[in-house]
């Protein structure tokens, strides 16, 4: 499934100059696709379909969700979440990897961004695989730890709106099982952590999480410098 041909400078997916150690400009940025990229032609096709929405920047930076991918084969994980779905790029990437049997929950408030990815789900032959709960995020985590789903996940995606991030490592914390991996999105917000205003809510929640999780003892970490940072939680 390697991608054989170039990205165009303005492609989707593509973390801005702003966001990454790797601008998407520098040579070295397309010799990284070039070089390491394998992307399923389905989920080739979402993403140039996603490019043409005008909220296209929200989607996750395909390295990125490579690398998902392949923690959650290492792990070889069987039920996964998903927080914040858009039109289910990660989505489909996580399901493409699970077994038959997996599950990937997948929580989102906004049906219309979802309706985009979903046939793709279907073309791929992994729509039995995805859980779509279309709801607050929080309270699909809530109905799962009720329904005594706890420590039995093996990876989430904290992916959502950026204001209730600690809310949702909290609840994910508890649902995955140790060993088990979460993965926070946006951790450096394009820089902006480093003078969070005290008026910016999103950079205010995002900064407080870094600064707990550099200290949280249930977890070890990584933080990387992918896409807009990406930290990896690893559960003990
Ligand atoms: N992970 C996606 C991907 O792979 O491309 C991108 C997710 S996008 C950055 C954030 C999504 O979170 C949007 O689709 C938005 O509708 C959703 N969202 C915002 N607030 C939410 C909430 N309270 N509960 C669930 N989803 C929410
Ligand atoms: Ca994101």
């Amino acid at each position: 499934f390697f991608l054989g041909k170039r990205y165009p400078s303005f492609g989707f997916g593509i973390p801005k100059s702003s966001k990454s150690s790797i601008g998407k400009s520098s040579p070295l940025w397309q010799y990284i696709l070039d070089h390491s990229l394998r992307e399923h032609p389905i989920l080739k096709k979402l993403r140039l379909l996603t490019a043409d929405h005008p909220c296209s920047k929200m989607m996750v930076s395909c390295d990125q969700a490579q690398l998902m991918a392949n923690l959650v084969k290492l792990i070889k994980a069987k039920k996964v979440i998903e927080i914040g779905v858009f039109t289910g790029y990660n989505t489909l990437n996580m399901a493409l990897v699970l077994p038959d049997n997996g599950r990937v929950v997948a929580c989102d408030i906004n049906e219309d961004y979802v309706k985009i990815g979903k046939p793709l789900w279907k073309e791929a032959g992994v729509e039995h695989k995805i859980d779509l709960r279309i709801k607050p995020a929080i309270q699909t985590l809530d109905e799962l730890l009720a329904s005594g789903e706890a420590e039995t996940f093996d990876f989430a995606f904290i992916d959502a709106d950026k204001e209730s991030y600690n809310e949702y490592y909290e609840k994910c914390l508890r649902l995955i099982k140790k060993g088990g991996i979460i993965a926070i999105d946006n951790v450096l917000w394009s820089g902006r952590v480093l003078k969070p205003r005290k008026d910016d809510l999103a950079t205010q929640s995002i900064h407080h999480l870094n600064e707990k999780l550099q200290r949280d003892a249930r977890v070890n970490i990584s933080m990387l410098p992918m896409g807009d940072g990406v930290t990896l939680a690893f559960k003990l």
